[in-house]
């Protein structure tokens, strides 16, 4: 019998696994089985791993195999598939509703309140093949570079982190934090017609460097200084219209507000361990705002894909290393310690 590897969650406690498995069963009505040909590996995934608090409710679904940022081809497709063929380059949103609560059954599905995450609750993409709901695969143009097309899904997330933040023209936007989620708000920001973009880390280099190719040289690291500090050339010519946290740090929170305008934004898409300190007072007087930002609507992914292929060979600068499934734990590893930008595997290398 064919037995295939996959990089699997097996234990409700720190540790990942490359483990040899069977494949998945041949699709079912309204499924596809898709062949991976690229899988990001992110900051969830690096939690997931470590098993940082937060993904108990995990455990139900082990082994499960990770990965929710693929793409890959669909070479078999069950009944009732809809406009999905087999033969397309295609990228998954993970995000699986259920067609039963009450939003999906009022056919809006982007308030689902009973989602299995791909890759999370259910198998994902750090395997060469895995069986997903035809209605998740978003179609991406034939010949696309298959590990750019898998950047679509956190670069979903920064669309709407900018979406949110409702960036204009003109605008001076502050990112904070150069991981993938940053490089792509930066990006977004830039396309809505920033006029500035400045992109703070904290012992970042290498993703600095990253958004230097990119083509944003206004980047500062905050190691051994405060942001204000590390901020203030740019402050010479006022607070920012918008600050964008891409974080997850929770002590930069008090001090985004004092380098943000009066009557600015300020959007919080990192995921947070604990609960951050904000000075309420100093908030009101400066008639500031901070809104929440997580995942994109489904209509923003065709957006998305559109973009990434027309700057192919920019993005293609995001991506810093590919390595096959048998090492997928070494990416793991370059993820972990920050000195990557976005780390892809490759299950059929
Ligand atoms: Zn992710
Ligand atoms: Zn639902």
């Amino acid at each position: 019998m064919f037995i295939m590897q996959a990089l699997q969650k097996v234990h409700a406690a720190p540790g990942l696994e490359v483990r040899e498995v069977p494949p998945p069963a041949r699709p079912g009505s309204g499924e596809v089985l898709i062949r991976v040909d690229a899988t990001g590996i992110c900051g969830t995934d690096v939690h997931i791993a470590e098993w940082t608090p937060g993904y108990e409710f995990m455990a139900p679904a082990m082994p499960v195999t990770l990965g929710h940022e693929f793409a890959g081809t669909i070479v078999e497709v069950g009944s009732d598939v809809g406009a999905v063929e087999k033969g397309s380059l295609v990228t998954i949103r993970p995000s699986v509703v259920c067609g039963r609560c009450p939003a999906c059954k009022a056919g809006d599905t982007d308030a689902c309140t009973n989602r299995r995450g791909i890759g999370v609750m259910r198998n994902g993409g750090f395997a060469p093949l895995v069986c997903v709901p035809a209605g998740n695969c978003v179609p991406v143009p034939a010949g696309l570079d298959p590990a750019i097309a898998a950047l679509t899904e956190p670069m979903t997330v920064s669309a709407e982190a900018v979406d949110t933040g409702e960036v204009r023209d003109g605008d001076r936007v502050l990112v904070l934090g150069p991981g993938t989620i940053g490089q792509g708000i930066a990006l977004f920001a830039k396309a809505a017609g920033a006029s500035e973009v400045v992109v703070a880390g904290h012992n970042d280099g290498p993703r600095l460097e990253t958004l230097n190719r990119l083509g944003f040289e206004n980047t500062v690291d905050t190691f051994g200084r405060t942001l204000a500090d590390a901020l203030a050339p740019y402050l010479e010519a006022g607070k920012f219209d918008v600050v964008i946290e891409a974080t997850g740090v929770p002590a930069v929170v008090q001090p985004s507000l004092e380098v943000l305008r009066k009557r600015g934004v300020l959007v919080i898409c990192g995921i947070h361990p604990k609960p951050a300190s904000v000075n309420l007072t100093q908030l009101v007087r400066e008639h500031q705002q901070i809104r929440g930002s997580y995942r994109a609507p489904i209509a923003t992914w065709s957006r998305v894909v559109a973009y990434l292929a027309q700057h192919a060979e920019q993005v293609r600068e995001m991506i810093s290393h590919r390595v096959p499934l048998s090492e997928a734990l070494a990416g793991f590893e370059l993820a972990r310690n920050k000195s990557a930008s976005k780390v892809v595997v490759l299950p059929q290398a």
